[in-house]
């Protein structure tokens, strides 16, 4: 396994390979979740290369930028162990030098849900992920389920500027009593821990309604919200029930839709979803 630090030395190195190259972006900290788009990459392509960098254009003022979890040498040894060729660890400087004035900025899908609470998280994501792509040059990408925004956001970015590139979903990794493995999950002492539970228990509540007929978006927002409430140290941010690609509200559940959450346990904001298809 590669470990490299600079632009020029990532172009290089891509443009020696011969064959399919799988890519993996991730901010570090690993876990389960990021395994397992690591595995996906490795099975369906000739080499995988995987991003570590904390994007620190998609973070707000307030938000955890500094504070961001990290530990690469645990991250090394992990996907040392999963056969990865080439893990790309950019410095910030390298990223955005001096003077650094481009930008990739969506409409439509960003002005909603996280885009809504984290202005600019979009702009810095996707701006963060064209200069990946260009970089890496990968044949397929990588994303979680987990961040299904960003999924959507991605996939139109790639569509719409043409990018010669497949972008993979892959589905949410959750802890055993169902809590879906985050990076930002290391932040919940053992009673939020307990308590972050209440996201994946709405998501199931909804996965139930709609099972058994429920079609009615709003009611399935009602009963997720009454019982996210019944959680003291739950806030919420947004329950929401949209199409699954443009991710407008849906009114009737009458196509693939995606049912998610944010929801501050503490101060600890955590999201999640699921997808409800026909
Ligand atoms: P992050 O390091 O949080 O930026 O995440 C890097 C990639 O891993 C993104 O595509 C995430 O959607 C994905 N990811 C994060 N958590 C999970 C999870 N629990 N299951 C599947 N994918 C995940």
């Amino acid at each position: 396994m590669r470990v490299v630090h600079t632009i020029a030395g990532m172009k290089e190195a891509r443009h020696r390979l011969r064959g399919s190259v799988g890519f993996v972006p991730t901010m570090g900290y690993l876990h389960e979740g990021h395994l397992e788009l690591a595995r996906r990459s490795r099975d369906e392509n000739r080499y995988t290369v995987v991003s570590i960098f904390v994007n620190p254009t998609q973070f707000g003022p307030k938000e955890d930028f500094a504070k961001y979890p990290r530990d690469t040498e645990r991250d090394l040894a992990m996907l040392k162990k999963e056969q990865v060729n080439i893990v790309f660890m950019p410095s910030a400087e390298e990223m955005y030098p001096p003077r650094y004035s481009t930008w990739v900025d969506l409409e439509k899908v960003t002005e909603r849900l996280e885009g809504t609470i984290r202005p600019g998280h979009f702009r810095g994501v996707a701006t963060v992920v064209a200069k990946l792509f260009n970089i890496v040059e990968p044949t397929r990408a990588y994303f979680g389920q987990k961040d299904a925004q960003q999924l959507v956001v991605i996939k139109k970015m790639v569509a719409d500027l043409n990018m010669n590139l497949e972008v993979i979903a892959v589905p949410t990794v959750r802890e055993p009593d169902g809590l879906a493995m985050s990076s930002r999950n290391v932040y919940l002492n053992p009673q939020e821990r307990e308590a972050a539970l209440i996201l994946s228990k709405s998501l199931s509540l909804a996965r139930k309604l709609w099972s058994k007929g429920e079609r009615n978006a709003d009611i399935i927002r009602r009963e997720m919200t009454s019982l996210i409430e019944t959680e003291p140290l739950g806030t919420i941010d947004y329950v929401s029930v949209a199409d699954a690609e443009t991710l407008e509200e849906l009114a009737k559940i009458d196509r693939p839709a995606v049912v998610s959450l944010a929801v501050k346990i503490g101060k600890t904001r955590l999201i999640d979803n699921i997808v409800m298809a026909r």
